[in-house]
């Protein structure tokens, strides 16, 4: 009692120590995860910061040993920046994995005896086949187009060199030495212009979204209004001996989209390295043969020769009454390959897939598509 009535008197610490240990503590809540979509979207265009690593200074040091009054300069040379490099691989289809700065590591500094700093590690971004490297005025400084072709982004500084580089006759303690050089420091623009083997065009609701989903494991938006997919989808169709084809949903192409109508012609660069081009025709509505044209002529309107490219028509919503009748016309019209489908009930896909087959294996050039 005694005890207690002293500490009572003495200290408000022995009191606020005995709560602590012997009353019960609330938890903490754990802080919530972030909700937000883990959609990775497909990323074709990204700007980005690149930072080649600073150079490591130089030391200035001087030999010190007993009896050995007057040793000299040993201060070593700093390490050399590391580069930002972009290298081009198969096995990335997005630029979505891109920080939006890049940094490469700076090289160390030198130190005394001779010791001379490590030179930094390159910095190795791999982006996929296809990438277009562009400076902020938009001109091309590279197109990476084989498998690990690469570009050096940023160039890293050059360590600076240590006191004992400017010994001479006239200095031999030289007090100075350089310090290590920043590294590059450049925005680039990369641009992804090769996506897919084969391009779905269509104008909007055509059913080129339901298709893709139809016929691989991609799953763009699918509804009943124009402009529903804002983004290009590519999805890989697997056939029995693992060849994998990919398949691009290009969205937003509509009459006069060539000048700039809707989402204009953003999308349509990736059409230009698909080997073979898929129209899909919407049957049900009046007059198909004549989305046929027009689709044609946009096409040309972006690039000259563009249509040429080895193609096949798809009359899509066969499961329709009125598209039978519009398919029979339609055939009547054109002398392109021709295949009647159903998206949405998954009719008849099958010789469309042989015929995508033959296009790729005829068409495609290894090495020079993603
Ligand atoms: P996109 O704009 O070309 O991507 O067209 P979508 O794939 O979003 O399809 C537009 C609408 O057409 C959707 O409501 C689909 O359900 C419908 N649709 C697509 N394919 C077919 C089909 O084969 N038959 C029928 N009846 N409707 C289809
Ligand atoms: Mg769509």
């Amino acid at each position: 009692m005694v005890l207690l009535k002293s500490s009572f008197v003495c200290g408000k610490s022995v009191w606020i120590n005995f709560l602590r240990r012997y009353t019960a503590r609330p938890i903490k809540p754990r802080k919530a995860k972030a909700e937000g979509s883990t959609t990775e979207h497909f990323v074709d265009f990204k700007k980005v910061q690149v930072l080649g690593g600073r150079g490591g200074n130089g030391c200035i040091s001087f030999h010190s040993e007993p009896r050995k009054e007057f040793g000299g300069p040993d201060g070593g040379n700093g390490g050399h920046g590391g580069h930002v490099i972009i290298t081009c691989t198969r096995n990335k289809n997005s630029l979505g994995h891109l920080k939006s700065v890049i940094k490469a590591e700076s090289g160390i500094n030198g130190r005394n005896s001779d010791r001379h700093g490590k030179n930094a590690e390159h910095f190795y971004n791999e982006v996929p086949i296809g990438t277009v490297v562009r400076d902020e005025e938009g001109k091309e400084l590279s197109s990476l187009d084989c498998e690990r072709e690469y570009y050096i982004a940023a160039r890293g500084g050059a360590g600076g060199k240590g006191n004992k580089n400017f010994a001479s006759s006239e200095d031999t303690t030289p007090r100075y030495a350089e310090e290590g050089a920043p590294g590059e420091d450049r925005v680039l623009y990369l641009e992804l212009k090769t996506m897919a083997h084969a391009g779905l065009i269509g104008f909007p609701n055509a059913g080129k979204s339901t298709l893709l989903r139809a016929i691989s494991r991609a799953r763009p938006k699918v509804a009943p209004y124009p402009f529903t997919t804002l983004h290009p989808h590519v999805g890989i169709v697997e056939y029995d001996d693992f060849e994998q084809v990919a398949v691009a949903d290009i969205p937003g192409l509509i009459p006069d989209a060539h000048k700039n109508r809707g989402l204009g012609i953003s999308f349509l660069r990736h059409i230009e390295r698909c080997v073979c081009l898929l129209f899909v025709i919407d049957l049900s509505v009046d007059e198909p043969w004549m989305q046929l044209d027009h689709l044609k002529f946009e096409l040309e309107q972006y690039k000259a020769g563009l249509s040429e490219r080895p193609h096949a028509v798809i009359g899509n919503k066969m499961d329709l009454e009125i598209s039978k009748k519009n398919f029979i016309e339609l055939q009547k019209r054109t002398d392109m390959p021709l295949f009647p489908v159903s998206a949405e009930k998954r009719l008849n896909l099958k010789p469309l897939l042989m015929h995508l087959r033959k296009m790729y294996d005829i068409n495609n050039v290894e090495g020079d598509y993603g």
